[in-house]
Parts: structure tokens; sequence; C-alpha cells
């Protein structure tokens, strides 16, 4: 019994050693907007995550941190989100997964809109797959679970992993605050029912990363979000 007992433990931290999951964050856009690689230290295998703009500080990181990119992930239809998102595939030669087709409004409308906040190389966004609820997405060995959460856009979409009980939160939820409603497609009532209803329901020990500004804990907006408590 005790053999066994410590080829499991050997098999468990082999487990643990075979997959490191690891974020690098690289500020995006005139908005700040948190860019992520996500990846695995060991293979080095991963995934770019809302690539809005200056592509060229993501290549830097990806070539920084010396991590192979397979896919390009998006959350939501918005300039700082998606903006570079054909530019990278492009670059790297990979497919874009995401965000519910729901955003194919606004993907669409990326030139006109990045003419007016100034950022003239957005390019229109016609993803390889659209994400719907329920759907797997694959990132090296990691698997993240679609959850569609409309409201701050229509399509916006949270990217959750089970067993790391992590959370890529686009901008559905912030620290301390909750995405914008007033821009096309936003829905307040909408939004506070996709957060109440989705996103709490993940588990307070949830770590998430929100697409712009600091990580933090479910429970923790759950227990001093001002616009989650009644
Ligand atoms: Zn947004
Ligand atoms: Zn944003």
């Amino acid at each position: 019994l005790q053999a066994t007992a410590v080829v499991s433990m050997q098999q468990c931290r082999y487990f643990l050693i075979m997959t490191q999951f690891r974020i690098a964050i690289v500020p995006v856009t005139p908005f700040q907007q948190n860019c992520a690689l996500v990846y695995d230290e060991t293979s080095k295998r991963g995934a770019v995550v809302d690539p809005g703009g200056d592509v060229a500080s993501i290549l830097e990181a990806i070539t920084k941190t010396g991590v192979t990119i397979e896919k390009i992930l998006i959350t939501h239809g918005h300039i700082d989100h998606a903006g570079g998102a054909a530019e990278l595939r492009e670059k790297l030669g990979v497919l874009i997964e995401g965000p519910h087709k729901d955003d194919d409004f606004l993907l669409q409308s990326l030139p006109k809109t990045g003419a007016q906040y100034g950022m003239l190389d957005a390019r229109v966004v016609t993803p390889d797959r659209w994400l719907s609820e329920g759907d797997k997405v694959e990132v090296a060995d990691f698997s993240f679970r679609v959850i569609e959460a409309p409201g701050h856009s229509p399509g916006s979409v949270v990217l959750f992993n089970e067993v790391q009980r992590f959370a890529f939160m686009g901008d559905v939820l912030f620290k301390g605050s909750i995405g914008r409603t007033d821009l096309r497609g936003g829905n307040h009532a909408q939004l506070i029912s996709s957060i109440k209803t989705k996103i709490l329901p993940l588990g307070d020990d949830v770590v998430f990363l929100p697409g712009h500004g600091a990580a933090s804990r479910i429970g923790d907006e759950r227990d001093s979000n001002p616009y989650l408590v009644d």
C-alpha cells in the first residue's frame, strides 16, 4: 500500500513538472489592454489571447518567452482586443478562435473604429472558428471551456480552465468594476445577469485576468465589487 502511495505521489509530481501553466501579459494599444501569452513552460506551446494591436510588442514577447504559438484567441470584438489579430495571424500562420459570432459586426468594422481612435493598423477579422457555450478550446495540454457572457458586447466569451482555476475574462468583469455597456450592442441588465448567473458560480477561488488592469479573484468581486453588491 505504501509503495503504491509513493508511486502515485511521483506520478503526481511528474504531472506537475510536465505541465506548467504560465501567463505573460503584454499591455497593448492606447487602452493598455492585457494581451496575454498563455503557455506551458515545459513544452513551450501556447496561444495569444486578445492581440488588440502593437503586434511588434507581441512578437517580441513571443521571442523572449520562446513560446511556439499554436493559435490566437479573442474574447470579444472590440478594437483593443481584436485590432491586431488579422496581422498577427498572417505573421504567425495560425488560426483565430473566438469570439461568439454575435460580435461579427464589431470585427467587420475594426478599420473604421481604428480610424476614430488613431489605430490605423486595425484590420477586419474573420475568425477561423466561432465559439459557443460549452465549446472546448485547447492550448498546449490545457483545456478552456467557453462561457457566453453577453452584455459588454453581444458576443463576449469567457475562457475558463477548470483545472488551473483560471479564466480569461475579457471586459465582462474587472477588479472593482464591470465592463462598460454604452458601446454598440451593450446592455447593462444583460451584463449583470451574465456575471451573476454564469461567472460568479465558477467559484470564489477562481483567479481571472480582465482585459484591463489587475487580476482578481471571483470571491473578492462577489464580496466587494460595487456593481455586484446589492
Ligand atoms: Zn471591450
Ligand atoms: Zn477592452
